[in-house]
């Protein structure tokens, strides 16, 4: 096999800061958002209360469906003696759901966090439901509860418990790359048909857009994250047999550029070839971010813990748009798969992992940044205090990822600014 790009060398934050107090991220319901969008056969039932069903409403905003993909099913306060009455209400509305729309092939449910939701084993549910649907639909469930992920966790909760669904592939498969992590629709065509381009004919995504279409698995199958947050959706798939490419995240044109060239590398594709095929998109990509420059270079960016995605953010913002990196907060460190991104990230930068709120929010006015990215709870109090910000959760709404993205990218993070100057002309 060829390395078309040299391996990037392991280092980074030595001594990260961890901290365990009180944090402001949102639960793993918030997945839902995306994820109901990625596999358009399923239906997301949030089993909850009306705190989550409140979160669900708001979290859709102004969207309207004709015929939502996710719905939560309220389980009131019940002692223990009422849990029999809740499965059997939960067989009711599983029930009315699918007579109701036979278009579902896939039915998730998904944990949350209210006391009379823990209460009840929704993996036992599941199976109880799957003797009565199977084969027609496909019931699954994982934990969006606030008590247990972050927004970004759901996502990765979600996929580690449909990864020993996936088929296993016959022995001796040819090698097959699978990109692991939802992608929009447009970005994840622009990858496959580069892939197609450097001739890699076995590439699978996941998740795939329809249930029915589950990529087989196995010791043939290297995987290639294309999100920084899925650490236990990657142990559940190399227990399945799959080896994880290294690789820093597509983000930008220099992130796109080592993420594609790590699997054109373990594809053994020709390091000519690989150049060739990518150039146009490059170039692209480097005149797209190269427009956001003037606004961003030498500015101080501080990120709060919300993603996981916040070092390759760093690093993006760090080496393709000249700002300097003041505090790179993440709720958690996956070092393995994080490891591409500090190599090129400068070996000093302050990084902490876990949150407590009040010590970095000291931290944060002490140091003045000129841009801070976190979760809406904190933007609103910062602003107020004269300091612009750049809520995190639009970097995972947005399509961010790959040559063709990495303008709009740099843009999101210009806005704050442009916006800033809008008010000041006014005032
Ligand atoms: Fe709130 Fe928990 Fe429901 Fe999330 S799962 S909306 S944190 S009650």
């Amino acid at each position: 096999m060829n390395a078309v790009l040299p391996p990037p060398v392991a280092c980074g934050p030595k001594q990260p800061l961890r901290q365990r107090g009180q944090h402001e991220v949102f639960c793993g319901l918030t997945s839902i958002m995306w994820l109901h969008r990625k596999i358009q056969d399923a239906f997301f039932l949030v089993v909850g209360s009306r705190t989550c069903a409140h979160l669900m409403q708001s979290a859709a905003g102004v969207m309207i469906f004709a015929e939502p993909r996710f719905a939560t099913a309220i389980i009131d306060e019940r002692d223990l003696a009422g849990m029999a009455d809740v499965h059997d209400e939960l067989d009711r509305v599983v029930a009315r759901l699918l007579s109701r729309r036979p278009d579902i092939r896939m039915l998730v449910l998904v944990g949350s966090c209210p006391s009379e939701v823990i209460k009840l084993d929704l993996s036992k549910a599941a199976e109880r439901l799957n003797g009565k649907h199977m084969p027609t639909v496909r019931v699954m469930n994982y934990s969006g509860s606030g008590i247990e992920t972050t927004f970004t966790q759901g996502e990765d909760n979600f996929l580690a418990a449909l990864a020993p669904q996936l088929p296993a592939q016959v022995p001796g498969a040819e090698a097959n790359l699978l990109v692991v992590g939802a992608l929009s629709e447009v970005v994840e065509d622009q990858f496959r048909r580069i892939f197609t381009a450097l001739g890699m004919e076995r590439v699978a995504f996941f998740p795939p857009r329809s249930s029915q279409a589950l990529p087989s698995i196995g010791p043939s199958t290297l995987m290639l994250l294309a999100q920084p947050f899925l650490g236990e959706t990657a142990k559940a798939l190399e227990g399945r047999g799959a080896t994880l490419i290294p690789a820093p995240f597509p983000l930008g044109e220099e992130g796109t550029t080592a993420w594609l060239g790590a699997a054109a590398g373990a594809f053994g594709v020709e390091a000519g070839r690989f150049s060739a095929i990518t150039e146009a998109g490059r170039g692209r990509a480097q005149l797209a971010v190269a427009k956001q420059r003037t606004t961003l270079e030498g500015k101080r960016v501080f990120f709060f813990p919300d993603s996981q995605l916040e070092p390759s953010m760093a690093r993006f913002l760090h080496r393709e748009l000249g700002c300097e990196i003041v505090e790179i907060g993440t709720p958690y460190l996956h070092r393995q798969h994080l490891d591409p991104e500090f190599a090129l990230l400068p070996p000093n930068v302050f990084v902490s992992e876990g949150q407590d709120v009040d010590r970095q929010l000291d931290r944060c006015r002490e140091a003045r940044p000129d841009l801070v990215v976190c979760g809406l709870g904190l933007a609103n109090p910062l602003e107020a205090e004269g300091i612009s910000t750049k809520w995190s959760i639009e970097l995972v709404f947005t399509p961010v990822q790959g040559y063709e993205q990495a303008g709009d990218l740099a843009e999101l993070f210009a806005r704050p600014f442009a916006r800033r100057e809008r008010l000041k002309v006014r005032l």
